[in-house]
């Protein structure tokens, strides 16, 4: 009778080790069909600033040694496409590593980052970039080189996806979270490319984003800072008006900003 009683829970629980064994393979599958993704795609992107480079050099050691307009466009080329290329390592170097670089957190005033970053990027820019603030003093808890990156990637994007002027928004949403949001008057996106954007590599115009020097990096690696601060990031935009993208944090608890205070 014993061994009757004991038979159905043996089973049950070989089923449930074999569910949850081949859910741990799908997994590892998805996880390795990404990982191949990813090398093909970076392969792909870097293999385009490696052709230029090539061919400049080549054209070079052809023809080019005496015609110094022809030089001074080969180094041109060749120059930017390196930058290109170290720009784009760099990304994928921080989307590759499980831990992002500067990672140290500390309780950062998010309204003097906000505004700091608006500054440096309209200055780099030359466009005008309006900061709304009306709420007292907020805190989070960060990195602070991640958030301002974080906060130069959704500018720049505003940049380089419209031609005038941005605004960013810092709001308070209970006492819980906190929200900066990031609104151009741009090409907008439409709906059916709105969660695709997010993938790595993914860019809707991939001749236009890369004249304005885009990889398809720059929003994989903001979700990737936001998730390292616990926050979200939303969007909402309407193609031939405007995009606004909004970052959630959690707001640092009163007893840590007291202690600055
Ligand atoms: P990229 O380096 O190409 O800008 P991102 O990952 O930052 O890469 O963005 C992916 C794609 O999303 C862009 O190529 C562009 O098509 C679209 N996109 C991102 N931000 C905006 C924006 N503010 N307005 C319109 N399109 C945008």
């Amino acid at each position: 009778l014993k061994k009757v009683d004991h038979l159905p829970t043996q089973k049950d629980e070989l089923a449930d080790l074999s569910r949850s064994f081949n859910h741990m393979i799908e997994l590892l599958q998805q996880n390795a069909e990404q990982q191949q993704q990813f090398v093909s795609d970076a392969s792909h992107e870097l293999k385009t600033p490696l052709t230029v480079i090539e061919s400049y050099t080549n054209m070079l050691k052809r023809w080019g040694k005496d015609d110094q307009a022809m030089i001074d466009e080969a180094v041109e080329a060749i120059l930017s496409e390196s930058q290109r290329m170290k720009g784009l390592t760099e990304q994928m170097l921080l989307l590759a590593n499980g831990e992002t670089p500067t990672h140290e957190k500390q309780l950062i005033r998010l309204n003097r980052l906000v505004s700091e970053t608006a500054e440096r990027m309209s200055v780099a820019s030359g466009r005008t970039i309006y900061v709304k603030d009306s709420n007292g003093p907020l805190y989070v808890t960060g990195s602070e080189p991640l958030l301002k990156q974080l906060l130069f990637i959704l500018l720049d994007n505003g940049i380089k996806y419209s031609d005038k002027s941005l605004t960013l928004e810092l709001r308070s949403s209970g006492s819980d979270n906190c929200s900066i949001a990031v609104i151009d008057q741009g090409i907008g996106i439409k709906a059916a490319d709105q969660e695709d954007i997010f993938k790595r590599f993914y860019r809707v115009d991939k001749a236009r984003s890369r004249d304005t020097g885009g990889s398809g990096l720059g929003l994989a690696i903001a979700q990737k800072i936001i998730a390292e601060h616990n926050g979200s990031l939303s969007l909402s935009s309407t193609e031939g008006v405007g995009s606004s993208f909004i970052v959630t944090l959690p707001t640092a608890k009163k007893e840590e900003t007291d202690e600055t205070n």
